[in-house]
């Protein structure tokens, strides 16, 4: 009985904490939490106001006692604190409720997806984060390793796998094998950059003050990498730089996506440098398997097309792509076996 109960309770959790999203998913349940990656918190006491939707919707609203910021932004972690409390906030949340009614419940195991610029010293304090939010064992896995486990990839072969996650901050660029990165890249060239394109483009070609959403909005509406077939347009509303005051104005596909093309062609430049430095052996296997793209950024439009065609090699987007490293994260905390043969740190406190 008592065991049923905490099995009720006691939740093992995934969780990727991306510089955009911050997923969540337990065991046996799949994905629980799926909110941008958002901390507000008071400038001066750092007291933690809110974490998720509610913070992202105080982003450039705060008032000057408070701060809206993405703890993750550049890939790297930009605000230890914040992560920690954002980290701290999700495992709690999915956790600890029940445990003031009954107590007890086991600590649960936590894998937490992290990039993989992330140093040695920030990988000891996720961990700590994760104990001191009432782990009992915290794993780190690099994202693109759990990204090519969710995508399915026969990371544990002896075939080498190559894996592009296009996420907010950071595009990470890997080769597996044998559970382990061979070559890794990390640049921090992705979404973020491509809604920064939009707005200088705005700004530069129509006099036009767009914020950071807006440009979103408009690349996730027309934007693209490769030309399409058919011609879309968007209007898009902002302030007049001269007058100060609302404009809108026409934005259509194909100016977009030159507006795009620089940013685009960084991640491109990211993806060949890592295939010149592949061991040629591996070659062969990534011609056949073809590149796998995830992360929310590979849902650009053409992006696989264009890089197929700038590396010569077949590209795919792996299916529901933005969720591909909390599925392979929640494949470790569900596979004990997996968890031993792939390259993962942490444990036991
Ligand atoms: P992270 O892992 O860094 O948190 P995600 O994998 O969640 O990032 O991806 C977030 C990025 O994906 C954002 O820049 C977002 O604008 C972009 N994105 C989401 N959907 C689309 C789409 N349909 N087309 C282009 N970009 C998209
Ligand atoms: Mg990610």
């Amino acid at each position: 009985m008592l065991d049923f109960l905490f099995g009720l309770f006691s939740h093992d959790l995934a969780i990727d904490l991306g510089t955009a999203n911050t997923l969540v998913a337990i065991k046996d349940k799949g994905i629980v939490i799926r909110e941008p990656s958002v901390v507000a918190r008071h400038k001066k006491t750092k007291q933690i106001l809110a974490v998720g939707p509610e913070a992202k919707r105080m982003m450039g609203k705060t008032p000057i006692n408070i701060e809206a910021l993405r703890p993750l932004r550049h890939g790297v972690i930009s605000d230890f604190d914040a992560t920690a409390a954002m980290l701290s906030y999700y495992i709690k949340l999915v956790h600890q409720r029940p445990q003031q009614f009954i107590p007890n419940i086991p600590r649960p195991k936590v894998v937490v997806g992290i990039p993989s610029g992330v140093t040695e010293v920030e990988r000891r304090a996720v961990q700590e984060a994760a104990f001191d939010a009432g782990a009992r064992s915290a794993y780190l896995i690099e994202e693109p390793m759990a990204a090519a486990i969710g995508a399915g990839l026969p990371i544990q072969e002896s075939k080498g796998s190559l894996i592009v996650d296009i996420g907010g901050g950071t595009t990470e660029i890997a080769v597996i094998s044998l559970g382990g990165i061979v070559v890794n890249r990390s640049i921090r060239v992705a979404g973020d950059e491509l809604d920064q394109a939009v707005i200088s483009f705005a700004r530069l070609k129509h006099s036009l003050l767009v914020g950071e959403q807006t440009a979103e909005d408009v690349k996730i509406a027309i934007g693209s990498a490769f030309p399409l077939p058919e011609q879309n347009q968007t209007v898009v509303r902002g302030r007049d730089l001269e007058s100060g005051l609302p404009k809108s104005i026409k934005f259509n596909t194909n100016e977009v996506r030159e507006a795009l093309a620089n940013v685009v062609n960084h991640i491109v430049a990211g993806v060949k440098e890592v295939i010149e430095e592949t061991p040629p052996e591996f070659i062969g296997d990534i011609m056949e398997q073809g590149i796998t793209l995830a992360g929310g950024g590979s849902q650009l439009r053409g992006i696989d097309k264009l890089i197929a065609q700038e590396v010569r090699m077949p590209v795919w987007v792996s299916d529901d792509p933005q969720t591909a490293v909390v599925r392979g994260a929640l494949r470790l905390l569900e596979d004990q076996e997996l968890l031993k043969r792939v390259q993962v740190t942490g444990g036991l406190r």
